[in-house]
């Protein structure tokens, strides 16, 4: 019995260390905050030497990185997307305007709070936040993989009727899948 469950720890462990030191990135620029996504992949910050690399597709993606501000138009697209990668995946919210609406809070067409459509991990703060704080988001991100915590996709499904009646509100002629995944 005991042996089950230390095996169990042990593979845990090891699953979440390949998954923490493996992050490919699907960044959706959809904001002005896009433009620091360049210098933190690139030479100056590198960030692929922490296992933090660019992906080319939805499915072959772990992170879906929202860099600024979601529209009313934009939000639905960013939904499909989220729904087409495959467990394990991550949302980074990045940039002020995901947390709260930063200088859009006002705008009637932005999304104010993305937590409300989509399970965000981690948050960068900032308007826009510099390649550093890029960075120390993608170093929690890893944090919370290595300790098991970072379980966005899990709150999503368990809380998936809440998350539609909120996306629906801002996309009245729905006419996505109701489970796409
Ligand atoms: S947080 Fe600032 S930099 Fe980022 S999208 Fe909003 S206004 Fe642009």
């Amino acid at each position: 019995m005991s042996y089950d469950k230390d095996s169990h720890k042990i593979f845990d462990f090891i699953q979440n260390w390949a998954r923490k030191h493996s992050i490919w990135v699907l960044a959706y620029g959809t904001g002005c905050g896009a433009i620091e996504i360049p210098p933190t992949m690139t030479s100056r910050y590198d960030a692929e030497r922490l296992g933090v690399r660019g992906a080319a597709t939805p499915r072959q993606a772990d992170v879906l990185l929202i860099t600024g501000y979601l529209t009313t138009k934009t939000l639905k697209r960013v939904i499909r997307v989220y729904e087409q990668m495959q467990d394990p995946k991550y949302v980074i919210g990045f940039g002020s305007c995901t947390i709260n609406g930063g200088m859009y809070y006002d705008s009637y067409n932005t999304i104010k709070v993305l937590d409300k459509y989509l399970p965000v991990d981690v948050y960068i703060n900032g308007c826009m936040p510099r390649p550093e704080a890029v960075l120390a988001g993608f170093a929690k991100l890893q944090q919370l993989i290595a300790e098991g915590k970072a379980n966005g996709a899990q709150k999503y499904k368990e809380n998936l009727e809440w998350y539609r009646e909120n996306q629906k509100r801002i996309s009245p002629h729905w006419v996505m899948p109701e489970y796409n995944w």
